[in-house]
C-alpha cells in the first residue's frame, strides 16, 4: 500500500508543510502534493523575497540619510539586478530549508497537479515543473484524511488583467529587470504599500490608487492615516475613494483612467502599474464541486477546525478563507493535523491573528480596531503614545511613530493594539500574548519593560490609556 496515507496535504506553503510536519511528528503517514515550487507563495513569491526586497531599500534609505548620523557617504546607487539577485537566492534558501524539513520528518513529496476524484481518493499529473529530488511521480494515491493547502493567487479586475510586461503582479513586481520610473500601484493593502515603500525608495514616481476612503483599509483608521501622512511625505502620491476604470495601453507604459467619489476623472501616464487588489483561492479543478465541499466567494468554507463539510476533507491556509496570511496558514496547518490524529486541537480565534506590514514605517496590529470596538458595544479606555517620547527610537533616528492601545473600560480587557513606526512588526507579539493570556491593563502596567527599548512605547501607550503615562 505504497500510495496508501493517513493524510495528503495539497499544496506545500506555510499551511500544507507545517501541517505535514505536524502529522509526522504525531505518527501518521504523510504525503505533501506540489506542482510549482516547493514551500508555496511565502518563501518562493511573497513575504521572504518581499522582505528581502524591502531589506535592501531599507539599507539604501539609511545610506542616504548618512548625514544625519554624522556620517559620510558620498558614493553609493542602485544596483536593481544585484537587488532581485539577492532576493531570489533567499528564496531559493528558504525553499530548499522547506524540501530539507520535510526530508527529515520523513514527508513524501509528491510532484504534480493534485485533484480529489472520489472521497479518499487524489490523482496526480504530471506537470512541466521539474520535480525535485526524492519527488514521487504523478499516478492515483488513497488517503483517509485530504488536506486542500492550495493558496492563492492574484485577483485580476476585468479589462485590467495583469499582463507581465506592464501591467504587473507581485510575481513580476518581485524580480523586476529595471526600476520604472514611473509606477501606479492599484490597492492599498499590505502587498501594494510594501511595493511603493520599495519602488519608491529605488527611485520610482509611485502613485498608489486605493478605492476605499483609507489606505490600508484593514488597519485603525489613526494609524492608517499617520501612515499616509508619512508615505506622503516621502513622495508617494495617494489617491483613495478612486477606482481605475480604465487602462490603456501604451508601447512601454500604460494610461489609466481613474475617477475619484466626488465624481473628477483624471488619467494618468506611468511605466508601469502593479495590480494589487488582492488574492483569489486557488478553488478550482480540484474535484471540489463533485464531492460536494461547500465554498464561499472563492474559497472553501471551514469550521474552526478546519473541516469542510465532506467528512475526510480539509482546508486550511489561504484557500479556506481570511485573513490571508502566512502564519494564519501554518497556524491551521497544526490544527488539522492534531485533529486529524485525534488530539484535542484549540479551534483558531481570528480575532487573535496579527498582521504586519513591512512598508516605511512598519505598521502592526492585532484584535479590534477603535472603530470595530464602538461598533460592538465596548466603551473604551484608548492609549495613545507616541515615539518621539521614547529614547530609543530617538536615538535610532527614528522619532516618528505611534502605539495605539484599546481596552474594555468595564474589565481592562486588552481589545486591541495598532502600531505604526520603527521595527513595530517585531513588537506586536507582546500584545498578541496579552491577549491569548487574557491580561487586562492591571498586568500590563505592573510588567517591567527593559530600558532603553522601543518597547517601552507599548508599555506607556497602556499607561496612557488609564492617564499615568510618564514620558508624555
Ligand atoms: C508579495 C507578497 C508578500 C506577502 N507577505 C506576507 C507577509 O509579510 N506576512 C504574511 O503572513 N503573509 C504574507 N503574504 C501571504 C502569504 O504568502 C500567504 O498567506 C501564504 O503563502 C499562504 O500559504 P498557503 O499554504 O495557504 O498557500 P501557498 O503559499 O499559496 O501555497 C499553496 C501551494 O499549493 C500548490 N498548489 C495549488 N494547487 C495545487 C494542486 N492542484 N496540486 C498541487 N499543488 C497545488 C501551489 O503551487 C502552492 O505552492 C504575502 C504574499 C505575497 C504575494
Amino acid at each position: 500500500m505504497a500510495n496508501n496515507y493517513d493524510v495528503l496535504f495539497i499544496g506545500s506553503g506555510p499551511g500544507g508543510y507545517v501541517g505535514a510536519i505536524r502529522a509526522a511528528q504525531l505518527g501518521l503517514k504523510v504525503g505533501v502534493i506540489e506542482r510549482t515550487h516547493i514551500g508555496g507563495i511565502c518563501p518562493n513569491w511573497g513575504c521572504i523575497p518581499a522582505k528581502a526586497l524591502l531589506r535592501s531599500a531599507e539599507i539604501f534609505h539609511y545610506i542616504e540619510h548618512a548625514k544625519d548620523y554624522g556620517l559620510v557617504a558620498e558614493k553609493f546607487g542602485v544596483d536593481i539586478a544585484g537587488v532581485v539577485k539577492r532576493s531570489r537566492g533567499i528564496a531559493a534558501q528558504m525553499s530548499n530549508g522547506v524540501g530539507f524539513l520535510l526530508k527529515k520528518n520523513k514527508v513524501d513529496v509528491i510532484w504534480g497537479q493534485a485533484s480529489l476524484t472520489a472521497p479518499g481518493k487524489v490523482t496526480v499529473a504530471p506537470v512541466a515543473e521539474p520535480a525535485p529530488k526524492g519527488a514521487l511521480t504523478p499516478g492515483d494515491y488513497t488517503a483517509k484524511n485530504i488536506v486542500i493547502a492550495t493558496g492563492a493567487r492574484p485577483r485580476a479586475l476585468p479589462g485590467i488583467e495583469p499582463d507581465k510586461k506592464l501591467i504587473w503582479t507581485y510575481f513580476e513586481a518581485l524580480a523586476p529587470a529595471s526600476v520604472p520610473k514611473s509606477l501606479l500601484i492599484m490597492g492599498s493593502g499590505a502587498i501594494g504599500v510594501e511595493f511603493a515603500t520599495f519602488y519608491k525608495t529605488m527611485g520610482s514616481d509611485v502613485t498608489i490608487v486605493e478605492l476605499l476612503p483609507q489606505i490600508l483599509p484593514v488597519e485603525d483608521a489613526e494609524i492608517a492615516g499617520h501612515a499616509r501622512k508619512r508615505f506622503e511625505k516621502q513622495g508617494i502620491k495617494i489617491l483613495t475613494g478612486a477606482k481605475v476604470s480604465k487602462v490603456v495601453k501604451g508601447a512601454d507604459n500604460v494610461t489609466a483612467t481613474v475617477e475619484t467619489s466626488d465624481g473628477k476623472v483624471q488619467t494618468l501616464t506611468a511605466d508601469r502599474l502593479i495590480s494589487a487588489v488582492g488574492v483569489v483561492g486557488n478553488i478550482e479543478n480540484l474535484g471540489l464541486e463533485a464531492l460536494g465541499v461547500k465554498t464561499d466567494r472563492g474559497c472553501v468554507v471551514v469550521d474552526g477546525l478546519c473541516r469542510t463539510n465532506v467528512p475526510g476533507v480539509w482546508a486550511i491556509g489561504d484557500v479556506a478563507g481570511p485573513p490571508m496570511l502566512a502564519h494564519k496558514a501554518e497556524h491551521e496547518g497544526v490544527i488539522a493535523a492534531e485533529a486529524i490524529a485525534g488530539k484535542h486541537a484549540h479551534a483558531m480565534d481570528k480575532l487573535m491573528i496579527p498582521g504586519c506590514t513591512y512598508c516605511m514605517p512598519q505598521i502592526a496590529s492585532v484584535g479590534l480596531t477603535e472603530a470595530k470596538a464602538k461598533e460592538a458595544g465596548f466603551e473604551l479606555k484608548v492609549g495613545r503614545f507616541p515615539f518621539i517620547g521614547n529614547g530609543k527610537a530617538v536615538a535610532l533616528g527614528e522619532p516618528d511613530g505611534l502605539v495605539k492601545t484599546i481596552f474594555d473600560a468595564k474589565t481592562g480587557r486588552l481589545l486591541g493594539a495598532h502600531l505604526v513606526g520603527a521595527e513595530v512588526t517585531e513588537l506586536i507579539q507582546g500584545f498578541v500574548l496579552a491577549m491569548n493570556l487574557e491580561t487586562t491593563e492591571e498586568e500590563l502596567i505592573n510588567a517591567v519593560f527593559p530600558h532603553p527599548t522601543v518597547s517601552e512605547t507599548m508599555h506607556e501607550s497602556v499607561l496612557s490609556a488609564y492617564g499615568r503615562a510618564i514620558h508624555m
